[in-house]
């Protein structure tokens, strides 16, 4: 695969990289709030869920389309960028219409072939950063597939971020981290940037810092975390998001490594 060193993607200022914002767009005001404390924080990738695929039915599902008009406002207005999920080439040519140039697959989309084709020739042409989560399901051929797909359509800035595989009878984690999976993608393509979403193997937030602390020290490129202004009054994902200042104060923790001479 062809693919561009995340230090010349032109769009991340700081390694390791950080991508940031709530699990759901939820209103305008909700947004503001997170995004505006956020870009006061430093960070400049917000995430930003706006057709969200859940597991069952008749759950909050995202606001679709009508967000996108915020996020472009919000987008000038404190000189960020968003990353959101795209599931069709209808969700990719909405985003662009609205100026947003940043994407990822979700997990549910991933272990789908023709899905992830679907997206790749939606792609075809542009230029523009796509993170690939891994599949639900352990399958690192999977992961590797849909990747290969989007590179073959001509995408360079390409990423993959680790989510976690479901489980059954995990206790301890939402989706259990199943570390060897990333670790055999980053040996086997190293120029591929992995990113760490401690939010959703996590599930609670108390995880986050540890997760993310193993993510670090396993020379990840970067985290992608959920943070809401009010967590608490979420309308999806409550458990796992972070505050700003949380989670400003959580990366603060973090144990950089200092490297060898
Ligand atoms: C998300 O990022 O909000 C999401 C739904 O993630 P995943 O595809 O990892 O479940
Ligand atoms: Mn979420």
């Amino acid at each position: 695969m062809e693919i561009k060193k995340i230090t010349d993607w032109g769009i991340f200022d700081s390694y390791p990289l950080f991508i940031a914002g709530p699990c759901s767009v939820e209103t305008p005001e909700q947004l503001d709030s997170t995004v505006g404390e956020l870009a006061k924080l430093g960070f400049k990738i917000i995430r930003g869920g706006v057709w969200k695929p859940r597991t069952r039915p008749n759950s909050f599902e995202g606001l679709g389309s009508i967000a996108l008009p915020w996020i472009q406002d919000l987008q000038l207005k404190y000189n960020v960028q968003f990353a959101i999920e795209v599931a069709s080439p209808y969700h990719v040519e909405q985003a662009l219409e609205h100026g947003i140039g940043i994407f990822w697959i979700g997990a549910r989309s991933t272990v789908n072939p023709f899905t992830v084709q679907e997206i790749a020739n939606s792609l075809r042409g542009l230029d523009v950063p796509v993170f690939v989560k891994n599949p639900v399901n352990p399958d690192l051929a999977l992961w590797i597939g849909a990747l290969e797909r989007i590179n073959q359509a001509g995408i360079k800035r390409l990423g993959a971020i680790h989510r976690g595989f479901s489980n059954f009878n995990d206790k301890v984690y939402r989706n259990s981290p199943t570390w060897q999976i990333p670790l055999e993608l980053k040996t086997r393509y190293p120029d591929i940037p992995l990113i760490n979403d401690p939010s959703h193997i996590s599930g609670r937030r108390d995880l986050i810092l540890p997760v993310s602390q193993m993510a670090l020290d396993l020379n990840f490129d970067g985290f992608i975390i959920e943070s809401h202004i009010d967590p608490d009054k979420a309308w999806s994902d409550s458990a796992q998001q972070l505050k700003p200042t949380a989670l400003n104060d959580l990366i603060r923790q973090l144990q950089t490594r200092i490297p060898a001479v």
